[in-house]
């Protein structure tokens, strides 16, 4: 098991990629907050997951591109449950489009919900992890962050803007024992990429050479290695879980 004692904040925790990560890290012992921003049925049924597996679950609703509420809520949290151990910035959205067409819009949202709200999360949490001198943080990030993707431009830059935030964080916070890592996913069967096309996915799965799309439990046993004692000595690094599309 290896989390007894520790809090775990998932931010979109409610579906997805963010719901396997809650499971599991439960499944190790950890009390875990399941952050969502307007699903708060899915994010009841990730709770009733793990309450069913005897964990433990709260859920923290805010959004993570909105900061005052995103510090309130975390500073509330760590008043009431004593520490924040872990945090994992999971939550992410696309707005696709090709660049000549992609409006600003469309641009800041992506920017601040999946770059900003990583950055505005762990400066909340870090304080609270400092204190403690232990603490991890793990960024989900993505395979487009390194491979450039056509139509992602804003999603591309906010996620490689996270591999510069992972390993600067690393940097600044490891004499306290906080060790920052990121997850980079290839592609992954959950809400975000349901929509996309046969041919699509198709021809996705000849760039793949495992030739499959990933589970969301592949992306979460990769969070789990890194916030448990395996994973103590590893810091600033990034685990590609992607079937080998980008090597
Ligand atoms: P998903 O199924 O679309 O779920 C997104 C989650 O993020 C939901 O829990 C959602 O909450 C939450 N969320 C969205 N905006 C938020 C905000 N402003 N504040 C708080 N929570 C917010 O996505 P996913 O596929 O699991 O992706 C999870 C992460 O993995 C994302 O960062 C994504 O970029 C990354 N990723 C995914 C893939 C993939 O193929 N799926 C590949 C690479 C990287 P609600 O339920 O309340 O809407």
């Amino acid at each position: 098991m290896g989390l007894e004692g520790k809090n775990a904040l998932v931010t979109g925790g409610s579906r997805g990629i963010g719901r396997a990560i809650c499971v599991r890290l439960a499944s190790m012992g950890a009390q875990v907050f399941i952050n969502y921003v307007s699903n708060s049925a899915a994010a009841e049924e990730t709770q009733q997951m793990i309450v069913d597996a005897g964990g433990k679950a709260e859920l923290i609703g805010f959004d993570v591109a909105d900061s005052e509420a995103c510090q309130t809520e975390i500073k509330k949290m760590i008043k009431e449950f004593g520490s924040l151990d872990i945090l994992v910035n999971n939550a992410g959205i696309t707005r696709d489009g090709l660049l000549a067409r992609m409006s600003e819009d469309s641009w800041d949202a992506v920017l601040d919900t999946n770059l900003k709200g990583s950055f505005i999360c762990s400066k909340a949490a870090a304080r609270a992890m400092m204190k403690k001198k232990w603490g991890r943080i793990v960024n989900i990030s993505s395979v487009v962050g390194f491979s450039g993707n056509a139509g992602q431009v804003n999603y591309a830059a906010a996620k490689a803007g996270m591999q510069g935030i992972t390993k600067s964080m690393a940097r600044e916070f490891a004499s306290r024992n906080i060790t920052v890592n990121s997850v980079a996913p290839g592609y992954i069967k959950t809400d975000m990429t349901k929509d996309l096309s046969d041919a699509i996915q198709e021809k996705l799965l000849t760039e793949i050479p495992l030739a499959s799309l990933g589970t969301p439990e592949d992306i979460a046993g990769a969070v789990a290695y890194l916030v448990s004692d395996d994973g103590a000595y590893v810091t600033g690094q990034t685990i590609h879980v992607n079937g080998g599309m980008y090597m």
